[in-house]
């Protein structure tokens, strides 16, 4: 995907990609992942807490941002009730996955689409019954699909038109900015490598906010004319007080629509949270659904250590992101192929030590394990007993090779790991 605005190309890294950069980062190999720049802000992202449409959606609507409205079903029956209680001219029946592209993906159901519309409510019990516990697979998607287990069944309404509205932090302008496109919809990856003039932007001023003159422009950039741009406005400044809210990284709307009616709504939801934020945004970080997670990578998260799983035979065990990513680079650059990445962070604990072997130890592709830790931020000492723990319970069967150097390096060799 080649993508003009470096601007968009941060929109894109955060909004496209982050629902699969764990998935991806398996693919990907080492050299790929950590020697380039736009893949390395996906190690970053993997961390945002992620939500589904249905929750984004009710979040906005506290926020008096327009949106449809829906019922959230995981059976059949009770996506036909709802259908019938939605007493809608016109339904849309939409997959909930972590993944955007819905709309243009297929299911091993055989069914096409992720999001369907229809007049007659009681056809959506049999369409649920070909999205809910089916794979979806779409572009954002890994190629086997990700299981289907909730359907929103929302009032449709006629789209004039499509726009695309995001609100993001970027880093090449120390805050939010908004970014617009007055052709959103589906293809919107395309308008942005075939027509980057029509993605438009505005810095905001994390002090004072969206400025009027801004949200109007903004508004009139994405082609909303007379009253409804005046509407349109008042949207995006509501989207950016929901932003700042619940510390959102991202908040996209593709697309932001016009009706025949005249009233803008917002058509899809994707919001992205700063993880930093998780101690004051307790409410939306209890909604985190995990179902669609790697396991590992949960159960690393449990025990606070950052592990992404790769698709080598070599096992990495580091202490700092950076180290982390050299030491798989260099394996890479030496014809190996990472496990995983692991970075262990500073202040680590015997007993991390000893989760974080398990779960290597866990994985039937690992055929070696390396450990490379630099005791700056940690103790050597607690490094090598943990490791001693480890080997002497797991009963590891791996080679292991162990590189301590720094802190107290000298009392870990005392320990009897055996292959320092
Ligand atoms: P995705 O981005 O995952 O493909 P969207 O929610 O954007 O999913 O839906 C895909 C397309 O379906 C939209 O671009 C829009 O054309 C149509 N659509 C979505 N929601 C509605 C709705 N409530 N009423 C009418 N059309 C809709
Ligand atoms: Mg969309």
């Amino acid at each position: 995907m080649v993508l003009h605005s470096d601007l968009f190309r941060v929109n894109m890294a955060a909004s496209i990609v982050s629902q699969t950069v764990a998935r991806g980062l398996r693919r990907a190999s080492a050299k790929h992942l950590f020697l380039d720049k736009f893949k390395c802000a996906q190690v970053s992202s993997r961390r945002w807490l992620n939500l589904q449409e249905y929750q984004s959606k009710k979040l906005m609507q506290e926020s008096g941002v327009t949106v449809q409205r829906f019922y959230v079903a995981d059976n059949a029956p009770d996506a036909l009730q709802a259908a019938k209680r939605l007493g809608a001219k016109e339904i849309v029946l939409k997959a909930q996955i972590l993944a955007g592209g819905r709309g243009k993906g297929v299911f091993d159901s055989g069914l096409k689409g992720g999001v369907h519309l229809t007049k007659d409510p009681s056809v959506v019990g049999e369409l649920a019954n070909r999205m809910l516990g089916y794979s979806l697979t779409t572009k954002q998607t890994p190629k086997e699909g990700v299981k289907v287990k909730t359907v929103m069944v929302a009032e449709a309404l006629d789209i004039t038109r499509e726009t695309y509205f995001a609100i993001l932090m970027d880093r090449a302008c120390n805050g939010p900015v908004m970014v617009g496109s007055p052709q959103g919809g589906m293809d919107i990856e395309e308008v942005a490598d075939k027509t980057p003039e029509l993605i438009f932007k505005e810095v905001i001023d994390i002090f004072e906010g969206v400025r009027d003159d801004q949200a109007v422009r903004m508004a009139a950039n994405l082609g909303f004319k007379g009253p409804l741009e005046r509407q349109a406005a008042d949207q995006i400044k509501r989207l950016y007080d929901l932003f700042l809210k619940v510390d959102a990284t991202q908040v996209e709307v593709n697309p932001l629509g016009e009706t025949p009616e005249g009233q803008v709504v917002c058509f899809d939801a994707k919001i992205n949270f700063d993880d930093n934020a998780e101690f004051r945004q307790k409410a939306v970080f209890a909604l985190d659904d995990m179902s669609e997670s790697d396991p590992t990578e949960t159960e690393a998260a449990k025990w606070d250590l950052k592990y992404i799983g790769l698709d080598g035979n070599i096992a990495c065990f580091v202490n700092g992101a950076g180290l982390a990513m050299a030491t798989c680079d260099i394996i890479d650059l030496h014809g190996g192929k990472p496990a995983n990445f692991l970075d262990l962070g500073g202040g680590v604990k015997e007993k991390q030590v000893y989760e974080a072997f398990k779960l290597l130890t866990a994985d039937p592709k690992v055929e070696a394990i390396l450990v490379n830790i630099f005791g700056g931020i940690v103790n050597c000492a607690i490094i090598a007993n943990g490791i001693t723990k480890a080997c002497r319970e797991l009963e590891l069967k791996v080679p292991l090779v162990v590189r301590l150097e720094g802190q107290a390096v000298s009392r870990s060799s005392a320990a009897p790991t055996g292959s320092r």
